[in-house]
Parts: C-alpha cells; sequence; structure tokens
C-alpha cells in the first residue's frame, strides 16, 4: 500500500496546495511506494514564511543550545536506522547495507557540526588605540537546500547541518524520486525539540519547487547539489538575486594507477570507486587511467572482480527509468565510437513495469579519452579504461575533462603522489586509496564540477557572512 508524503512545514505536515501528488514506484521491484507532494510556488512560500518567522529565536539560542539540539537529532538519527534505511530502499531500491551506510554518514554529520558550533570564530584587528575592532560570522537567515535522488538522506544532512549549526533556518527541497527520507529527517528534528520552522521540507518537481525556492526574497543563500544544466540555470537566478549559492555538480574523475603501485589494492579500489551505488555517485571514479606496461594485466584484474558483482544484489538500480535510458543510451554510444565493451554493456533487468531498472557493472577498454563516453558523466556503473605512458600524460588526461571533482593517485612513490596530487584539478584528491570522504574532509569542485565547498569546517563559512564592527572608544577627560 502506498503512503502520502507531505511537506513538512513549520512543524506539521502540510498537503499540496496543488492537491496533486507525484506517484513514486521502488525501481528494483517496480512497487508503488508513495505518492508525493507535488508542491507549488505558494507551498514554497508558506515554507519560507515559516523560516524567516523561525530565524530570529534559532539564531538567539545559545550556541550550545542548537550543538545539544544536533546532537539529539544524531542520536534519534542512530536508534531508527532501519526504519530510516527503509525509506531510503523503498525509494531507491538500493541494497540494504549501502542504505544503513548512508543513514550512519547522515548522523555523523549532525555530531560533527554539533561539536563546531561555536565557529566559524571572528577577530579582533588592531587598527587604531581609540578603535575597537572585531569580525565576526553571522547566519545568512534562510537557507535553501536542494539536493539529488543518489543518497538523499545523506546530502541533506550534508548541507542541513552545518547550515542549522550556523544559526539559519533551512528550506528544503529534495529530489521527486526520492523525497521521503528528508521528510522524516525534518519530522524527527521536530519531534527531538527544533522549534517550528527552523527545518522545513517543500516536496515535487524541481523546475516547479526548486527554482521558486531559488527565487524566493526570504532565502538569502542556496546549496545546490544536481546537475550541471540545472546549476547554470540556478547560477543566473542567484546571479538576479546577489545571493550566494554553492553547486555541487557533476564529474568524470581520473583515477590513476602508476606501475609501482600495489595494484590488487588499486584493483580493488577501483571497482568500488566505480560500482558503489552502481555508479550513481558524483565522485565516482569513471575513468581508470593505467600506465602501459601495467594496463592489460590490471584491467583484466578488474573486469575479474567486477564481473564477480551482481547488479541486483550488490549495486541497486538506476533510480528512474529515464536513468535507465540514459546509460543505456551511452552504451549505443560507445557501439558507435567503435567501442565493445571488455565487461557487461547490458541490463541486467526484468522487465517489470516502473522497476527492474539494473545495469551489469561494465568496462571498455583502450578508449581515447576524447571519446564521448571518457567525457560524459554518466551516473552507472561503467569504466572507461585508458593507458599512459608517462606522469606528465597521466596528468594532462587526468585534467582533460570539463569536471574537477575528485581523482585518485595509485603509487609507492610518495613524491610522484604529491606532485601528482598538486597537478590534478580536482577539489579532492585520494593517494593509494579511493576514499569515501569522511564529514571532516571538505569537499567540492574545479571547474564545471561547481563551487563552494560542503563538509569540512570550510562548509561553515558557505553558512554564514562576515560583519566587521567598528566602535570609537571615548577617551578620558584628562
Ligand atoms: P539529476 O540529474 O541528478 O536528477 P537535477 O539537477 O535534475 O539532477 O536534480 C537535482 C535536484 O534539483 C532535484 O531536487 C531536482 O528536483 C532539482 N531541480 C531540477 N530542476 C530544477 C530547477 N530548474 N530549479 C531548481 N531545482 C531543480
Amino acid at each position: 500500500m502506498s503512503l502520502r508524503v507531505q511537506h513538512w512545514v513549520g512543524g506539521k505536515p502540510l498537503a499540496p496546495s496543488s492537491a496533486d501528488w507525484l506517484q513514486r514506484h521502488n525501481p528494483a521491484t517496480g512497487e508503488l511506494v508513495a505518492d508525493v507532494a507535488r508542491g507549488t510556488p505558494s507551498d514554497v512560500d508558506r515554507a519560507a514564511e515559516e523560516a524567516e518567522g523561525a530565524k530570529r529565536g534559532w539564531r538567539r539560542l545559545r550556541p550550545a543550545e542548537r550543538g545539544r539540539l544536533l546532537n539529539v537529532l544524531a542520536a534519534e538519527i542512530r536508534e531508527r536506522h532501519e526504519e530510516l534505511a527503509d525509506l531510503e530502499i523503498a525509494d531507491s531500491g538500493k541494497p540494504r547495507g549501502l542504505a544503513l551506510g548512508e543513514v550512519e554518514g547522515s548522523a555523523a554529520y549532525f555530531e560533527y557540526y554539533a561539536s563546531l558550533v561555536n565557529l566559524p570564530l571572528g577577530d579582533t584587528l588592531d587598527v587604531d588605540p581609540d578603535q575597537h575592532v572585531f569580525t565576526h560570522r553571522e547566519p545568512y537567515g534562510v537557507v535553501g537546500v536542494i539536493t539529488p535522488w543518489n543518497l538523499p538522506l545523506n546530502q541533506a544532512a550534508r548541507a542541513c547541518a552545518p547550515a542549522l549549526a550556523a544559526g539559519n533556518t533551512v528550506v528544503a527541497k529534495p529530489a521527486e524520486a526520492t523525497s521521503q527520507s528528508t521528510v522524516r529527517l525534518a519530522q524527527l528534528a521536530t519531534e527531538v525539540g527544533f522549534p517550528d520552522g527552523v527545518f522545513n521540507v517543500v516536496l515535487g518537481n524541481g523546475a516547479e519547487v526548486g527554482e521558486a525556492i531559488v527565487r524566493h526574497p526570504h532565502v538569502r543563500k542556496v546549496a545546490f547539489t544536481g546537475s550541471v544544466a540545472v546549476g547554470q540555470t540556478l547560477g543566473h537566478v542567484a546571479a538576479d538575486r546577489i545571493i550566494p549559492l554553492s553547486l555541487e555538480l557533476g564529474g568524470k574523475s581520473a583515477n590513476i594507477v602508476f606501475s609501482d603501485a600495489d595494484l590488487d589494492l588499486a584493483a580493488r579500489e577501483a571497482v568500488r570507486g566505480f560500482t558503489a551505488n552502481s555508479g550513481q555517485v558524483c565522485s565516482a571514479g569513471t575513468r581508470l587511467l593505467v600506465q602501459r606496461d601495467i594496463y592489460d594485466e590490471l584491467v583484466d584484474t578488474v573486469c575479474e572482480l567486477a564481473g564477480k558483482i551482481s547488479a541486483d544484489n550488490d549495486l541497486g538500480p538506476m533510480i528512474t527509468e529515464n536513468q535507465y535510458q540514459q546509460v543505456k543510451r551511452c552504451f549505443d554510444e560507445a557501439r558507435d565510437e567503435g567501442l565493445t565493451p571488455v565487461l557487461g554493456g547490458r541490463t541486467a533487468g526484468t522487465d517489470i513495469p516502473h522497476g527492474g531498472y539494473f545495469i551489469e557493472p561494465t568496462v571498455y577498454k583502450d578508449v581515447d579519452n576524447s571519446m564521448h563516453i571518457a567525457q560524459k558523466e554518466i551516473f552507472g556503473p561503467v569504466l572507461v579504461a585508458i593507458a599512459f605512458d608517462t606522469e606528465t600524460d597521466a596528468v594532462r588526461i587526468a585534467n582533460d575533462s570539463q569536471y574537477g571533482l575528485v581523482g585518485g593517485i595509485w603509487s609507492r612513490d610518495v613524491s610522484r603522489a604529491l606532485r601528482v596530487a598538486g597537478e590534478i584539478e580536482a577539489g579532492q584528491v585520494f593517494v593509494n586509496t579511493w576514499s569515501t570522504g569522511a564529514v571532516e574532509t571538505p569537499f567540492g569542485g574545479h571547474k564545471h564540477s561547481g563551487y563552494g565547498r560542503e563538509k569540512g569546517i570550510e562548509a561553515l563559512d558557505h553558512y554564514t557572512h562576515l560583519k566587521c564592527v567598528i566602535v570609537a572608544l571615548e577617551q578620558p577627560q584628562r
């Protein structure tokens, strides 16, 4: 039986003013799992008014009290990890282990930012003996958070935790395919004592609801995670309104293996790097750059390991039929470019209406970096393997991409690893690991992968702005 999922506004459920609902089917099984509120700009207005009304009280709480609430929410997320994982699985069809990991990561965001509520700090500036000058950072007020469908709860927590810790109130919009967990998160926040209006969620289509959030006059900063095309659209809107926007967009990240690396470990991690969550991760390592003398051996090992992975049990489905078709189109494009996959290249789905959207792990060998399949972000478990000769070649190929989100380097030569890390155009670089990037590690892109940073202490800079106060000191009469 499907469930009706309403907005969460002002500490209460809110029915969509459209009286319209979007059906959500589990993409693994085809089962109808939820009727999701189809929001409108007028629903966004309700949420923004609530957030605006709550902002003064939230900002004026002692930071330690905000931190306490964030910690209680983290504990509640842990307590309800099975329930939250169930919601994530219903919407996305992903394997339970993955969903549980995501829930744990979400709790960690609230805990981490709970511990940082007294940051960021200001300074006192020694300008003039007759003045006391200091800076401090203030919340923006109402922050808009727009998130995608690949790691729904995690992405919501990643942005909402620092925004709330810094004293902002939030209007969040999850992707229409994966609405349930973000609504439950906001409900839990209310249940553990967050004041009404501090954490609001509006559901619905991106162009209708997402854009209305960015356009709303109460919204003073937006954190967006999603596609380049939508990021560009929102960039224009934010420019018109002169509000700050952080963009975490796509990637086509290079994972570079030199011949002196631990090849077994590099192969295992390369497989994890392109298959996790079925490749539906912006930081997936989807271009494997391998030094020529170990190229055949390493690609063979990667194929052997990836060939043991089952798309349905281990990886999970593509999130929607649209995404599934998009991956299949990439296979056609690769074929048109003269490529035959050395592994996969097939769907693994059964033909369930609205579901069964599985894709086998797929590897293309002898790919030229200029090919479409090496340049386009696919968002499926698809790897292209490219040979290189020298360190200079590796860096040139890695950087020959419109994207620059993350990069991997495998070498036992520390000097080389650090040299290459310095040359890679990406916001995070992993050496001898394909890191999952802990909460503490600032994350964000270069080039079309976006700007601004999520995670780490640095994220707080994006959820606050700086004020400088200059006080003239009256001198005593002598
Ligand atoms: P993806 O290709 O990963 O689905 P999108 O950029 O389409 O990425 O979606 C990411 C998020 O942005 C989702 O919450 C979606 O609803 C929202 N969105 C889509 N289009 C717009 C838009 N024009 N304005 C604001 N948000 C949008």
